[in-house]
């Protein structure tokens, strides 16, 4: 699924009318909400069960960071959306 998710995201980082791109959160990084654990110890088992993913949504003009959580379900649709809409 990883691999999935990688190229899902890679695939939205080179839209380039989006002046925002995605990092997803890695397993060993500190949860985004601030409980001082791990991201794999807090909220990334709720996330594998409900087939989230935890991002963080980057702008390229300040390098603001907002916090995202996606489902990867909305993420896959939204591709074959774009993608199908050019081809
Ligand atoms: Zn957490």
């Amino acid at each position: 699924m990883k691999k999935t998710l990688n190229s899902l995201l890679s695939f939205f980082n080179t839209n380039d009318e989006e002046e925002f791109y995605y990092v997803r959160i890695e397993r060993n990084e500190k949860c985004y909400c601030e409980s001082g654990k791990k991201y794999k110890s807090c909220h990334y088992p709720d996330h594998q069960k409900k087939s989230k993913v935890a991002v963080k949504k980057i702008s390229e003009t300040t390098g603001e960071e907002t916090i995202k959580v996606l489902s990867v379900k909305k993420l896959r649709k939204e591709y074959y959306k774009v993608k199908s809409n050019v081809f």
